[in-house]
């Protein structure tokens, strides 16, 4: 805006004029309502704070001071011309380059905002990696991620930093059981609606506007993904679905803005030909393998045939928390706060989706109230949010774990490797008011062959936390 009263100024003779166009240009740009929030935004900075330290810890994040610089640059571009009613004092920016080859980037409530070596390399022009970082920042600015959380009824606050942490990292629980049983608990905190996506495409596509850049190098970053992801849809795509018409309606908003000057964009060459000098980029799989197994994305191959539990057991440890015994024949899968044990080629991808289809995982989740039932109830809750097609089954019921009163809660869900399957969740309550879960996955076939193994890996469990 301001440089086209610039311009106008040069060429007109009247004030007035200018005052009047430029009044009917701002009035024609969509106007973006936030939506309903019942969190403040410093909740959303803690919470995206929290998540932020689990990406950094897990992900090969890249340290290399061109990059680095440049990739804050582009940030701090946008951040300076984004809506001042929008920008919360309270905001952490950052902008972090990770060495992965997935074109993909996300941001976390608050600000933390994390971009893929793989979005540099699909990119032609810097315009198109701004383009999906001004999406992104209209994210962290209309707050959609607690915004989701809002419309959740039951969710707690101390629930979601673990499982937005989930969501975007291999490990934690949120994840665990998310994808582990395909119940998106986590997946649907940045999972935004086609509403929200198409907000941040406005918002986004203002806020380039702003900054100097041409909105439809937007529009051309999204056909890039669509294009470049032929058969299975992108982490990308799957988190930020297309609301239909997409390069239509961000065409049609770039025709209402006027464009800033253009910004010096050399740094764009510099830093492409700056990652050719990096170790090659990782894959999620191989990144997951690459951190001491925190984050093993498969154990096998989904779809191969699943060995039945051995006659033999093993004991395991859950770091300070439980000990544990399980078939000799299952893996160890672990994260930050949860254990999977699985069976050969029960772990791992199936259509863009990692899912445990047999198996055990124990862990810990922040408990929503001090009720069990209640405690349990929310996380069940959220669980199914995600899930449509995850149900309760019978009802839950009072029995015990490591001595302690617990409560047991079958659900139905659907296996990934097609019927239903049975999920229980057990849960008891940690000495320090944590909710410590032992979670079980079968496909209905099979249930009967492993009745007997879940039932005493069960009765092994040994909670050491007093
Ligand atoms: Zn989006």
């Amino acid at each position: 805006m301001s440089r086209f009263s610039r311009v106008c100024r040069r060429r007109t003779t009247s004030m007035a004029l200018v005052m009047t166009m430029s009044v009917a240009l701002v009035s024609a740009q969509t106007r973006i309502v936030p939506p309903k929030n019942k969190y403040s935004p410093e909740e959303d900075v803690k919470l995206g704070r929290e998540a932020a330290a689990e990406v950094r810890q897990e992900y090969p994040i890249i340290e290399d001071r061109d990059i680095d610089g440049y990739l804050d640059e582009l940030g701090r571009r946008l951040v300076a011309v984004a809506p001042a009613d929008l920008k919360h004092p309270a905001f952490e920016y950052s902008f972090t380059p990770v060495n992965l080859k997935e074109i993909n980037a996300f941001a976390l409530p608050g600000g933390p905002m994390f971009v893929n070596r793989g979005m540099f390399t699909a990119a032609s022009a810097e315009g198109e990696v701004i383009g999906v970082m001004a999406h992104e920042l209209a994210h962290v600015l209309l707050r959609h991620g607690t915004a989701n959380a809002t419309k959740a009824q039951g969710f707690q606050l101390g629930a979601l930093a673990g499982a937005i942490a989930g969501a975007v990292i291999g490990g934690g629980w949120g994840q665990a059981i998310s994808q582990g049983s395909q119940f998106g608990l986590g997946t649907w905190l940045l999972k935004y609606s086609r509403d929200y996506e198409k907000q941040a495409d406005l918002l986004g596509a203002q806020i380039m506007a702003r900054a100097g850049y041409d909105p439809r190098d937007l529009a051309r970053m999204f056909e890039t993904i669509q294009k470049e992801s032929s058969g299975a849809p992108p982490q990308w795509l799957s988190s930020h679905p297309n609301p239909g018409n997409r390069s239509q309606y961000i065409a049609e908003e770039a025709a209402k803005l006027s464009i800033a000057n253009r910004p010096d964009q050399s740094g764009f060459a510099r830093v492409k030909a700056r990652f050719d000098t990096l170790p090659a980029a990782k894959s999620m799989s191989d990144a997951g393998r690459n951190t001491g197994g925190a984050s093993t994305t498969s154990v096998g191959t989904i779809g191969q045939p699943v060995p039945p539990p051995a006659r033999n057991y093993r004991t395991a440890r859950g770091g300070q928390l439980f000990q544990v015994s399980v078939p000799t024949n299952w893996t160890a899968v672990s994260s930050n706060s949860a254990v999977k044990f699985v069976p050969q080629n029960a772990y791992g991808e199936a259509r863009g989706q990692v899912v445990l289809t047999h198996g055990v995982e124990l862990g810990v989740a922040r408990a929503s109230s001090r009720d069990l039932r209640q405690a349990t109830e929310t996380l069940v809750r959220a669980f199914m949010e995600g899930n449509p097609e995850m149900r309760v089954g019978a009802g839950s019921s009072t029995v015990r774990l490591s001595g302690r009163t617990a409560l047991a809660t079958p659900l139905i869900g659907r296996s990934a490797l097609g019927g239903n399957e049975r999920v229980g969740v057990y849960t008891t309550f940690l000495a320090d008011g944590n909710l410590f879960y032992y979670l079980t996955v079968v496909p209905d076939d099979d249930a009967a062959a492993y009745q007997a193994a879940f039932d005493r890996v069960g009765q092994s469990i040994r909670l050491t936390d007093r």
